[in-house]
């Protein structure tokens, strides 16, 4: 206890953040058992934490944060509304904190850097407040936008009125129209689709804090710790395949991939197809093909490495067989990169076909590293 400097304690958020936990943890548990969940309750919870997440990776992210998209009026007001809803400061604030996230990655001037361990970027960087607040010299351009100008003056009213009084008032009147108790209507409303979605929605978004920086594989860069993962994109709308948003922060789709979980993409995408979003950011197929070309490379040299230390007879014949893969992948690797500097047209054919060499050759070195005697 001695340890926690209690004088640095942001109480306002503190009180915050543990009090929703507290009555979500209590209050929500006590409320099913006593009064039970009806559908119209629950399609509310669905609905509320479906709009809090989209408008925070959707909008404060990928839109406000990175600009990966050009958005209409419709879509910048719900996402500043249903943002201001997850109870996660103004847009504004939001962005500035994660520009500087991506330009200072793992380093002191990171906001949530996980060097200084799991709990402070998950939650700490936010409970308490070690360095003075830095200027918000980072988000002019959005500065001139109207609509996040004017949710950063009222986003605490927004939220308490968007996302706790209206789930309650609706709680109410659904109950009242029945001729059941709206009390418990509006209790419910407020505790399920107003407390316990914030909490979700919050911790969902301090996972790609944490989480996002320590589980996972990291494809297409070691240079920082953000990593890609299924299982986190399940519970971020997308945004757990963070080695490729790190590596690429200005492509509108996280999980890259067609297969990959990213709700977030296909919203932005669906949003595109009916003209309320435009100027969709992707990043050319050959340029992310390259980037995990030298990532493998670059590996293989670290096994080759390896390998070589270790000079026994079986061990020369695998560090020739790790050379040659080194080797092939570095000649890979500049072919890909001299078409590229040529402007030359690569098919998808010829493009899968050096993605499947390079995984390949990655399984090859990962034998040829696992028949070594440690
Ligand atoms: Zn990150
Ligand atoms: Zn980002």
């Amino acid at each position: 206890m001695n340890r926690i400097p209690f004088y640095r304690v942001n109480w306002i958020t503190s009180s915050f953040l543990i009090g929703t936990a507290l009555i979500a943890l209590i209050g929500v548990p006590i409320y099913i058992i006593n009064f039970g969940m009806d559908w119209f309750q629950f399609s509310m919870f669905f609905f509320y934490l479906s709009a809090t997440m989209l408008s925070i990776t959707v909008g404060y992210h990928r839109l406000f944060s990175h600009l990966s998209f050009k958005a209409k009026a419709p879509v910048k007001i719900f996402t500043l509304i249903f943002g201001a809803c997850a109870f996660e400061n103004s847009c504004l604030n939001w962005a500035s904190d994660h520009r500087r996230h991506h330009k200072h990655v793992d380093h002191d001037d990171d906001p949530y850097d996980i060097s200084k361990g799991f709990f402070w970027a998950h939650i700490g960087w936010l409970l308490f407040k070690l360095n003075p607040e830095p200027p918000m010299d980072n988000v002019a351009d959005l500065r001139k936008d109207k609509w996040v100008m004017l949710q950063h003056r009222y986003v605490h009213w927004i939220g308490l009125v968007i996302g706790l009084i209206l789930p309650a008032a609706l709680g109410a009147l659904w109950n009242w129209s029945f001729g059941l108790n709206p009390q418990i209507g509006a209790l419910g409303g407020f505790l399920l689709a107003g407390v316990a979605r914030i909490v979700i929605a919050q911790h969902c978004t301090f996972f790609i804090n944490s989480l996002c920086h320590t589980l996972g594989r990291q494809p297409y860069s070691t240079s920082h710790s953000a990593r890609d993962s299924a299982l986190m994109a399940f519970f971020t709308f997308g945004e757990g395949y963070h080695n490729y948003h790190h590596e690429f922060q200005h492509d509108y789709r996280n999980g890259v991939k067609p297969w990959q979980w990213d709700p977030s993409k296909w919203t932005i995408w669906l949003l595109s197809k009916v003209g309320l979003v435009e100027g969709l950011r992707r990043v050319p197929d050959s340029k992310i093909l390259l980037a995990e070309m030298g990532e493998a490379h670059r590996r293989a040299q670290q096994k080759l490495a390896e390998i070589q230390k270790a000079a026994s007879s079986p061990a020369c014949r695998a560090s020739a067989a790790a050379r040659e893969v080194v080797e092939r992948l570095a000649a890979n690797y500049h072919e890909l990169e001299a078409s590229m500097a040529s402007r030359m047209q690569l098919s998808r054919e010829k493009l899968r076909e050096w993605q499947n060499e390079t995984r390949s050759m990655m399984r090859e070195m990962q034998r040829i590293a696992a028949s070594q005697p440690a």
